[in-house]
């Protein structure tokens, strides 16, 4: 090594001495503006480009496949369990045997609107049933407490505390009112209920029947004073009788100000006695009966004890008569039957359709292409379809739009999933 290397290599040294002491002081200088360090800016990763994970959109559509009936059940009143029982007076621990039951059983309450009109869907799994009462309104059938819940010495709030621990149990239930035959009981005492002091019981009855219409109870038509139609001689008498029923109806509501559910009221009648009128002219003043809204007559509910019961068709059934609807009088040996007659009723089934272009999910001529596609190749059986409350009927290798839903449909998936608990 010559002199001249030796002084370069030394020069070297130095400078290296002075970077590293350079660096150790700013390490301990926290003031100093860092200097830049000549670190190679990094070359950036190539990020992956996403592959297009296309995610293939199903729409769920509730597949009712074959016999498509419901048992659709009567109750009158409901007494405490202390107390006797007959044909119209059940008591609520045995009403609870009952519903428990059927919930055990797989079945789900569906709107007796919704029944007739093929709009109703339930979650898969499950089985419709439909529950009614008549002769309302009495306390023991629905009485609201001050805090604004439904009494548990009332049926409909016992159906309600046990649709509350029961999601999948749904509530729903139809009642025929004969509004000029009684006062409604607007007073607790003990586990029963009595008239009060003035005219107390009709704010407390306008209340009952605004409880019960913001919570799924369709009130109907069991005329006014519960007439044995059998024997009326008069066709204006029978039109007055189903007339005074609604006016009565409305005026306990804009008692209590609820004019607005005017609109939810249904015209559904369910013959007194489950007794016709005598000619056909009487009949005929309850088929083309309007009610006060300007609905048409959606249906006449008859009754059935047990010996010719039988389950109701739907709207999708052959045999389908609007106005006999058939009824099953409630009772343990009833309820047996339904259990015992359980396979003959159709379950809601899922049915994916698509895959489809989302953006035309709402599109109902892809529905019905997709339900067209879903069968021929027997991924779907043929049945009724509701999708998003749009009701298909794939029949015989067709398929036709029954009916579309009036609310503007969205992609989202709104029929119940709920899954069937064991
Ligand atoms: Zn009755």
């Amino acid at each position: 090594m010559n002199k001249h290397n030796l002084l370069y290599w030394l020069s070297s040294l130095l400078v290296l001495f002075l970077m590293t002491s350079c660096s150790v002081v700013s390490a301990f200088s926290p003031t100093e503006t860092p200097t830049l360090t000549l670190q190679p800016t990094q070359t950036p990763t190539p990020t992956l480009t996403p592959t297009p994970t296309e995610i293939p959109f199903y729409l769920n559509a509730t597949v009712f496949s074959g016999s498509i009936q419901t048992p659709i059940l009567l109750y009158h009143r409901f007494v405490p369990d202390y107390a006797n029982t007959d044909a119209t007076q059940m008591r609520l621990e045995d009403f609870k045997t009952q519903i428990q039951t059927l919930y055990d059983n797989g079945f789900y309450l569906v709107s007796l609107e919704a029944w007739l009109n093929g709009t109703f869907v339930v979650p898969v799994g499950k089985k419709p049933l439909i529950i009614t009462l008549d002769d309302l309104w009495f306390a023991d059938q629905l009485y609201i407490n001050p805090d604004g819940t439904p009494s548990q010495y009332s049926g409909l709030g016992v159906l309600w505390q046990f649709s509350q621990e029961h999601p999948d149990f749904g509530y729903s239930a139809a009642v025929f009112s004969n509004m000029g035959d009684k006062y409604y009981g607007d007073k607790q005492v003990g586990e029963i209920f009595q008239l009060g002091d003035g005219d107390a019981w009709k704010t407390k009855l306008g209340e009952t029947i605004a409880w019960a219409v913001d919570h799924g109870i369709e009130p109907y038509n069991h005329l006014y004073k519960h007439p044995l139609l059998s024997i009326m001689t008069s066709n204006s008498d029978i039109q007055w009788q189903i007339k005074m029923n609604d006016e009565d109806t409305r005026y306990f509501l804009s008692k209590v100000g609820r004019e607005d559910l005017f609109p939810k009221l249904g015209n559904v009648i369910a013959l007194p006695f489950g007794e016709w009128p005598a000619t056909e002219s009487g009949i005929n003043v309850l088929k083309k009966y309007i009610n006060p809204e300007g609905k048409p007559l959606l249906a006449i509910m008859e009754a059935y004890n047990l010996g010719n019961q039988e389950m109701s068709p739907s709207v999708f059934s052959e045999g389908f008569n609007p106005f006999n609807i058939a009824r099953l009088t409630a009772s343990h040996y009833m309820i047996e039957w339904i259990v015992e007659q359980k396979d003959t009723i159709a379950t809601a089934q899922n049915c994916q359709l698509g895959p489809l272009d989302e953006t035309q999910s709402i599109n109902l001529d892809v529905i019905q292409a997709a339900i067209q596609s879903a069968i021929s190749t027997q991924a779907c059986p043929e049945g009724v379809y509701n999708v998003n409350g749009s009701v298909f009927v794939a029949k015989a290798g067709v398929v036709t739009l029954f009916k579309s839903n009036t609310i503007e449909a969205t992609a989202e998936q709104t029929a119940p999933t709920a899954t069937a608990t064991p």
